[in-house]
């Protein structure tokens, strides 16, 4: 049964010492009544504490594991409805379908399409997870041998075995020991073998219904078998099911404290139709799939699910910013030319990749404006003449320049003349509004 936050507020130290990031013991405890906070944020609680409040400092959504070693994908842990409310968390695993059916030269090219899939996006790594293998022939030795291949061809990737069929997910699991792959095909009729197979694996049980009142049912029964590691399949087939299933589970494990649907969701999204497979993963994406299960993975794809996961579960609250100092692009010399711009995320990644486009070496002076965007910090009263001049006189870079002359975004030519008040000594020069005309602005200067 859920406690009130009054009944937690008992058992908390009562400190107000602020550790959890909280300004008193009370607003944690409402929080953690709430479920939107985890006990763990609060150091100093007891171990007697930790025990009695069971439940209450459980994650509503069980966080779950697959893989191991460095491309271990963790899933599940969410705590709110809206990215806005607080954040996502964990960012759903994109897993790339191969079944055993497929000829040794697709199963070869799939495997090697999720190998190469990463990319570099704002700083981020971003790439397909995981591997999904489906026993599509229900032949125990066909699945093995493909399990075989994924072992031996990507090893360290995260693996999912889609099977109903027992002996075959025996074969299969066999090749991923230690590796905490995710057997996907607990159902009623195979539930008691499945489950012992998981527990004496080590994996995970993905289990599915067709509705979620036999989901639930079948997620009450499973955990009775000494499973806690489980996903969800609720067996929706079309877009609205799958908007009104997700929804409903991600609802009732958090608002109503729902500990049969307090698990990861997993959706296949596989379509005949390329386009509508990456809308149908979109929407899995933005509405609490934690797994989705694709036919292929093609760069283009791959990008527009990449960039969507990546803004879906970064935090609203925190813009994406990286640290403040004057970056070296290209060995730059003491001659070469010195820019400046703010510690966005996305304006940092831009301006150097440009930068680097160019070829030129150059200084590039990156300053803290709390992760804001040039206009945007600007008229936040954080890009002003006096600020960077304050910035540009502490960061060193006059004694390792020959000239002493600063490059502004265009979009902030107004601050040139207080600058040049400001950076005494200094020419402030007026460079291009957009990223995109640095090459050619930076050749130019040194035709
Ligand atoms: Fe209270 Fe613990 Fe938060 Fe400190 S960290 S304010 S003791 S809940």
């Amino acid at each position: 049964m859920a406690l009130t936050g009054v009944e937690i507020f008992k058992m908390l130290p009562k400190t107000n010492c602020k550790k959890c990031g909280f300004p008193t013991c009370l607003a944690f405890a409402m929080q953690l009544a709430q479920r939107k906070v985890s006990l763990d944020a609060c150091p100093d609680v007891s171990e007697d504490a930790k025990q009695k409040l069971g439940d209450a400092s459980a994650p509503p959504i069980r966080p779950i594991t697959i893989g191991a070693g460095a491309r271990a994908v963790k899933v599940g842990e969410e705590t709110v409805m809206f990215r806005h409310e607080k954040k996502f968390v964990n960012p759903s695993i994109l897993a790339l379908a191969i079944k055993d059916t497929d000829s040794g030269d697709v199963i070869a090219a799939k495997i090697n399409d999720c190998l190469v899939s990463e990319i570099d996006r704002v700083g981020q790594k971003l790439k397909i997870d995981a591997l999904c293998l489906i026993n599509e022939s229900n032949d125990a030795e066909k699945f093995e041998a493909l399990a075989k291949a994924a072992a031996e061809k990507a090893p360290a990737v995260a693996v999912i075995l889609c099977t109903e069929n027992v002996d075959a997910a025996k074969a299969a699991i066999a090749h991923f020991s230690g590796k905490k792959p995710l057997l996907y095909g607990a159902t009623e009729a195979n539930a008691q073998e499945m489950a012992n197979l998981a527990k004496s694996s080590g994996a995970s049980l993905g289990i599915k219904a067709v509705g979620l009142d036999a989901l639930s049912t079948l997620s009450d029964k499973i955990k009775g078998f000494g499973v806690e590691d489980i996903v969800l399949d609720s067996g929706a087939k079309t877009a609205k099911d799958m908007l009104e299933h997700n929804t409903y589970i991600r609802r009732a494990a958090l608002k109503k404290g729902n500990k049969s649907l307090g698990f990861p969701v997993i959706n296949v999204a596989i379509r005949d139709n390329n386009m509508l497979e990456t809308l149908i993963a979109g929407l899995g994406i933005g509405k609490y799939a934690s797994i989705v299960v694709l036919s292929s993975a093609q760069k283009w794809k791959n990008l527009v699910m990449f960039t969507l996961r990546q803004n879906i579960y970064t935090d609203p609250q925190v813009p994406m910013q990286v640290e403040q100092k004057v970056y070296e692009i290209g060995n730059p010399k003491a001659e070469s030319p010195l820019m400046i711009t703010t510690n966005f995320s996305l304006t940092y990644f831009i301006v150097a990749g440009e930068v680097e486009n160019s070829k030129v070496p150059a200084w590039l002076a990156i300053m803290d404006c709390e992760g804001l965007s040039v206009l945007t910090a600007w008229a936040a009263g954080k890009f002003t003449a006096a600020k960077i001049a304050a910035f540009i006189k502490e960061s060193g870079i006059e004694g390792k320049i020959a000239n002493k002359e600063l490059i502004i975004p265009g979009y902030v030519a107004i601050l040139s003349g207080a600058l040049e008040e400001k950076l005494e000594g200094w020419k402030i020069t007026v460079g291009p509004r957009e990223a995109n005309a640095l090459p050619s602005y930076l050749k130019s200067r040194t035709a």
